[in-house]
C-alpha cells in the first residue's frame, strides 16, 4: 500500500509507523484524539529550502501558525530558523522556544498597538505592514517609544495561486496587502514617515500552492515594483516571497522547494536581482506531511444510504475537512485483511459537517486506531474545544525516541477562566 506524503511513514508487518514507532502502540500508551509528528520528516522538509537557498544571504522564516507546538519551533530554531508571526502571542511562543527575535518577521492584516509595541521590544527583524492606516499607527507606536520599525510592505500582486479560495491570498478581492497601483505610493509615504525604516518588499499569494507559475508571475509583479520604488529613491534591501509551497495529501504533484527556489532563483538573477537578501515564509510545506491525527474507533453505524464509521476525533480536533471541505487520507495503522467497505469517517461532534473523511474505502473493526495524514500542518492550531472536548495531546518521535511535547487538556482546563454568578 502506498501512503501519501512522508517517507517517514511505512508499515512495518501490520503495524504502521512514523519513524521508528508503532501508532497503534502509542495510541494505546497515550490514548485519542492524538497527534504525533515526526521530527526528522520536518528537517528533511526544510533541508531543500537551505539547500537552494546555500551561498546566498537568506533567510526561512517558519510560519509559526501552521503548528505552533512549542517542540515545533525549537526544531525549526535549532536547525537556524526564523519564523514568521502573525500575533504577540506568536512572538511568545518563539522566544519561549528559544527563537531568535532578530530573525523574526510580523504579518498581518490586524497588528493592534499593543502588539505593535510588544515586538518593538523585542527587536524583531521586520514588520510586513498590510495597509496605510497600520503604517500611520506603526510609525506613532514606533516614535512614541523611540524605536525605529524595520518595515517590508506586503504588496498584493492581483494573481491568482488557484488554490482554495479560502486560502487565496493575493488577489485584489483578498483582504491582504497594499493593492500594486498603491504600493509606490504607499512606499514614499512609509520612507517619509518617523519610526519607520523600509527594508525589504513583501508578497504572500495563499496557500496549498501546488505549481511555480503563480510564484513567476508574483515575483516579476514585485520586482517591477522594486524597480519602481529604487527609482523614486526608496532602497530595498530584501524580498520576501512568501509561504505557500502546497504537499501531497492525495495525489497533488507540487514542485519540490528546491525546484521551486531554483526558478525563482534564475528570474532573479536573469532580472538583476541576484544581490538582495531572500527571506521564505513556509509553513504547510514543513510540517504538514510530518504530522498525524490518531483516532480510535468506536462505533460502526451500517445504513440503507451511507455506512458511519464513528471515530473518536472531531471537527474540533481537526477542522479543515470541515472548514474547507478538505481531502486527508485516512488509514488503518493495523493491516486488516478483508472487506473495505465504504465509510464516511464522523466524529462526535453534533454537527453533520463534522466528518473527518467521506466514502473511504477502510477495512476496519471497532478498537481500530485509524491515522490521517498530513495532518502536521493547520491541524491542532485550528483546534478548539467546542463541545467541551479538551484538545488532544501532542508528541513528537525521533528515530525510536516519543516525547510528550503537549498534555492532553484535562475538563477542567476548559472551564478554569469562567465564573458562575453570585448567588
Ligand atoms: C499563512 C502564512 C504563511 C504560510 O503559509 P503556508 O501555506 O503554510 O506555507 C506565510 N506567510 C503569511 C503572511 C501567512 O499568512
Amino acid at each position: 500500500m502506498t501512503l501519501p506524503g512522508s517517507p517517514f511513514l511505512a508499515y512495518r508487518g501490520n503495524d504502521l509507523h512514523l519513524e521508528g514507532v508503532s501508532l497503534k502502540a502509542l495510541a494505546q500508551t497515550h490514548g485519542t484524539p492524538l497527534y504525533v509528528y515526526s521530527r526528522q520528516a520536518m528537517l528533511a522538509a526544510l533541508a531543500p529550502y537551505q539547500k537552494a537557498l546555500q551561498g546566498r544571504p537568506h533567510l526561512v522564516c517558519y510560519a509559526v501558525k501552521a503548528n505552533s507546538n512549542l517542540a515545533v519551533l525549537q526544531t525549526f530554531a535549532e536547525a537556524g530558523c526564523g519564523f514568521d508571526i502573525v500575533s504577540g502571542g506568536e512572538l511568545a511562543r518563539v522566544l519561549a522556544a528559544g527563537g531568535d527575535p532578530a530573525k523574526v518577521v510580523f504579518s498581518g492584516v490586524g497588528k493592534t498597538r499593543a502588539e505593535m509595541k510588544q515586538v518593538l521590544e523585542a527587536g524583531v527583524r521586520c514588520f510586513n505592514v498590510e495597509s496605510t492606516a497600520e503604517l500611520e499607527v506603526l510609525s506613532q507606536v514606533a516614535s512614541g517609544l523611540g524605536r525605529t520599525a524595520q518595515v517590508s510592505l506586503r504588496v498584493n500582486p492581483d494573481v491568482d495561486a488557484g488554490t482554495h479560495p479560502y486560502i487565496s491570498t493575493g488577489l485584489k478581492g483578498n483582504k491582504f496587502g497594499v493593492a500594486h497601483e498603491l504600493a509606490l505610493a504607499t512606499y514614499r509615504r512609509a520612507a517619509s514617515l518617523p519610526g519607520i525604516a523600509v527594508t525589504g518588499i513583501d508578497c504572500h499569494i495563499g496557500s496549498q500552492i501546488t505549481e511555480v507559475s503563480p510564484y513567476l508571475d508574483a515575483l516579476d509583479r514585485v520586482l517591477d515594483l522594486v524597480e519602481a520604488i529604487e527609482a523614486a529613491g526608496v532602497p530595498i534591501h530584501h524580498l520576501d516571497l512568501g509561504g505557500g509551497l502546497g504537499i501531497t495529501y492525495t495525489d497533488e504533484t507540487p514542485p519540490g522547494a528546491d525546484v521551486l527556489i531554483g526558478q525563482l532563483l534564475a528570474r532573479i538573477d536573469a532580472r538583476g536581482h541576484g544581490h538582495r537578501e531572500l527571506l521564505f515564509e513556509p509553513g504547510r510545506s514543513l510540517v504538514g506531511n510530518a504530522g498525524v491525527l490518531l483516532t480510535e474507533v468506536m462505533y460502526l453505524k451500517p445504513g440503507e444510504h451511507k455506512n458511519f464509521c464513528v471515530v473518536d476525533a472531531a471537527m474540533n480536533d481537526l477542522a479543515r475537512p470541515a472548514l474547507y471541505e478538505a481531502w486527508m487520507a485516512i488509514v488503518n495503522t493495523q493491516v486488516r485483511e478483508g472487506d473495505a467497505p465504504v465509510w464516511d469517517v464522523v466524529g462526535p461532534v453534533c454537527e453533520s459537517g463534522d466528518w473527518l473523511g467521506r466514502d473511504r474505502a477502510l477495512a476496519v473493526q471497532p478498537g481500530d486506531v485509524l491515522a490521517v495524514l498530513s495532518a502536521g500542518a493547520y491541524g491542532m492550531t485550528m483546534a478548539s474545544n467546542y463541545n467541551t472536548r479538551g484538545r488532544a495531546a501532542e508528541l513528537m518521535v525521533d528515530g525510536e525516541q516519543v516525547w510528550v511535547v503537549r498534555e492532553r487538556e484535562a475538563v477542567n482546563d476548559l472551564f478554569r477562566l469562567e465564573r458562575r454568578l453570585p448567588r
